[in-house]
């Protein structure tokens, strides 16, 4: 038995080489994973080498409702390792409206398909209509339907990006747009906020689930504790600013440029995320970073609650 994992998780490393992974990338992968989920750095090969067996393929299907598909762009369009081909070797992604080949009945048949089946990770991007079916449909039904049914089969439910997790920016028009948890009843959903979804936090929550068969510990909103524990304010790396009392007032004023966004609009105090401690893009940035305040997007707040982004009528304390 050990032998057949030992050869199964051989070939999943195979797999990863030949789209351009590495063993040492997928390590290293893990390895962050793991710290960022608290777990003995020891774990980080027994991470890899599940993760890797598991290419036996754990199939996917990811919904896209009312959204930008800037989730799946992030995703895709991220640094190395990319997450992308991490995902594409993992898992087999059986319905992805913006990447598979596949379309019209033939795609509706696989989505089916899988169904049938059971026991796939399914994955929400976008909100759901509520206020009328017609604002959003597969294959012609309502979208709060469909997904319903698909959660109903599936191991897990994912939410990726604001949207899928508390209705994001949709929310604040008039489709009644929700998220996942909204409509699911006494299942049990993992979100992944933020506007849009940073991809190390899906793979890392992924690998997670793939090597211990589990989902992560989650806060009161439903967020992988991993990746949402602290504030955004905790770390950022205009705090002594803040803490000097010094506040960017004018845009305008170069000698200001890298003081606290408190009075821009910052929610930075209020938001609990990851992003001025892992920063995003492989660590190159984060919105406060390249002089944009916390809009909050990881927050269920976010965005109505927020507004006005750039503004905060409130005197700090
Ligand atoms: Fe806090 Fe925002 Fe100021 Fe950073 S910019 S110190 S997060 S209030």
């Amino acid at each position: 038995m050990k032998k057949d994992q030992e050869i199964s998780h051989e070939k999943g490393y195979e797999r990863l080489e030949r789209r351009g992974i590495s063993r040492r990338d997928f390590l290293k992968l893990c390895t962050l994973s793991c710290i960022a989920f608290s777990l003995d750095l020891g774990f980080a090969s027994k991470m890899a080498e599940a993760a890797a067996a598991n290419l036996t393929k754990k199939p996917l299907i990811w919904m896209q409702g009312q959204g930008c598909t800037g989730c799946s762009e992030s995703l895709f369009s991220s640094a190395d390792p990319e997450p992308e081909q991490i995902l594409l070797d993992l898992l087999s992604v059986r319905f992805h409206p913006t990447i598979m080949a596949a379309a019209g009945d033939q795609a509706i048949g696989s989505w089916e398909h899988c169904l049938e089946e059971g026991n796939y990770l399914l994955v929400l991007e976008g909100s759901i209509p509520t206020a009328d079916p017609r604002f959003c449909t597969v294959e012609g039904r309502p979208f709060l339907e469909q997904f319903k049914k698909a959660a109903s089969k599936a191991e897990a439910v994912i939410a990726v990006g604001s949207c899928a997790c508390y209705g994001g920016i949709p929310r604040a028009g008039f489709t009644g747009a929700v998220g996942a948890q909204d409509i699911l009843n006494g299942v049990k959903v993992v979100n992944i906020p933020s506007c849009p979804v940073k991809p190390d936090r899906l793979v890392g929550t992924l690998l997670y689930y793939l090597s211990k068969n589990q989902l992560p510990r989650l806060d009161k909103h439903g967020r992988p504790l991993a990746y949402y524990r602290w504030t955004l304010h905790d770390s950022c790396h205009r705090r002594l600013h803040y803490e000097r009392g010094e506040f960017l007032r004018d845009w305008n004023d170069p000698k200001t440029a890298d003081w606290c966004l408190y009075y821009k609009g910052c929610k930075g105090k209020e938001v609990f995320t990851n992003c001025s401690s892992y920063w995003w893009n492989d660590g190159v940035n984060y919105c406060g970073y390249s002089g944009s305040p916390c809009a909050g997007c990881s927050q269920p707040e976010f965005y109505e609650q927020f507004s006005p982004l750039f503004d905060n009528p409130k005197e700090v304390k």
